[in-house]
């Protein structure tokens, strides 16, 4: 019988339990196996070939570095801290390690079960995935876009995975999405982002960026033409209003690309927490004046202007995405509603802001430039 075992990590790869521990490190277990990396080189080269175990389950945690790793056709990034667990039966690989890296790879019952993928399933290309899932969006195309006139236009799709963009375009009938290119990504990339900017390596066409996740529900469709509404925001007309304000022209002096995300906001001073709570309430145009009015006294010009700007940038997707998702039957987004505020409030009070304009007048949401010109004053008419 085996004894009580304790020893520190060593700093190398090495069975920390199994059937034949190559050292003194390593706990001997007929039904326990764990591999330990610690290595500041890829152990898989330029990528495993996907298996699958036909009993065991298995499970990588990550402590340092991070692991890309395929299943079905699909890459995710497994950080430090993570974890993943393939169950028994699915085909999977690490494909990329990022060192330096220390892992644990833990798969029980500890048995030689292991069943390489035939070679032809294994070489399909992993762009063929996402061509299905993206022609779905002309079929819901279909049925939304008399909601506003930015989803009648469908914009390129970058999908996100292992530090590269994986371009998908409408081919030149426009009826179909094709793989274009895979390029590099030119910046971090947060695990599951959902974005759109112009892609300098894609002739800086703006482009919608997301993980392909993104396709598991209806609402990640959706999610798309959220990212859509800003295509179209940004071709038609949002450097124009970003120009007009002085926030954005000061940023543009002082080099701060992160205003938009960073500008530090009084979102906990009192009288701007009352006021905008009516913003977020309220159900018509004459209801919210008051509080417009009243917000326009309390904060300072470039606080005023930060907030109509996310407000109409972000409340505008926000307010087309909710329409969408009442027409879909999804439940609506409603983030951003409670205290403390941020940022997120002003994408709520903005839909709801714009929601009200709405009701009294109709053809303003069509026209995004006087929508921004109307948000900015309208406690002025
Ligand atoms: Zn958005």
């Amino acid at each position: 019988m085996t004894q009580f075992h304790h020893r520190k990590l060593p700093d190398y790869s090495t069975l920390l339990s199994g059937h034949t521990p190559p050292d003194e490190v390593g706990f001997p277990s007929s039904q326990l196996q764990i591999w330990y990396n610690n290595t500041g080189e890829s152990w898989v080269g330029d990528g495993e070939r996907p298996h699958k175990h036909l009993h065991s389950d298995e499970c990588f945690i990550v402590l340092r570095g991070s692991l890309v790793v395929e299943v079905d056709g699909r890459r995710y990034t497994i950080g430090p801290r993570e974890f993943c667990c393939f169950p028994a039966g699915q085909y999977h690989a690490v494909v990329n390690v990022h060192p330096p890296v220390e892992t644990l790879m833990i798969r029980a019952p500890s048995v030689a079960d292991k069943i390489c993928q035939a070679k032809e399933e294994a070489e399909l290309p992993m762009t063929s995935n996402y061509t299905t899932h993206l022609q779905q969006l002309f079929d819901i195309q279909q049925t939304i876009r008399d909601i506003h006139p930015s989803l009648g236009k469908l914009f390129p799709v970058a999908i996100f995975s292992d530090d590269q963009f994986f371009i998908y375009d409408l081919d030149p009938t426009g009826q179909e999405y094709i793989f274009v290119r895979q390029v590099e990504t030119p910046m971090p990339v947060p695990p599951q982002v959902r974005a759109a900017f112009p892609l300098e390596s894609y002739g800086e066409r703006m482009v919608c960026v997301v993980t392909g996740d993104v396709f598991d529900e209806l609402a990640g469709y959706v999610t798309i033409f959220h990212e859509f509404v800003h295509c179209q925001q940004f071709e038609g007309g949002e450097q124009h209003v970003k120009q007009s304000l002085d926030i954005a022209r000061q940023a543009q002096v002082a080099n701060d690309f992160m205003w938009e995300l960073n500008h530090p906001f009084p979102y906990m001073a009192p009288d701007f927490i009352q006021a905008y709570q009516s913003v977020l309430e309220v159900q018509t145009q004459a209801e919210i004046m008051p509080a417009r009015r009243q917000l326009q006294e309390i904060l300072s010009a470039n606080d005023y202007e930060y907030m109509v700007w996310q407000e109409w940038k972000e409340g505008l997707a926000r307010f087309i995405e909710n329409r969408i998702k009442v027409r879909l039957g999804l439940p609506e987004n409603q983030g951003g509603k409670e205290q403390p505020f941020s940022r997120v409030t002003f994408y709520a009070g903005g839909a709801n802001f714009i929601a009200a304009l709405d009701k009294a007048e109709p053809a303003l949401i069509s026209d995004i430039e006087r929508l921004f010109e109307r948000m900015f004053q309208e406690h002025r008419s």
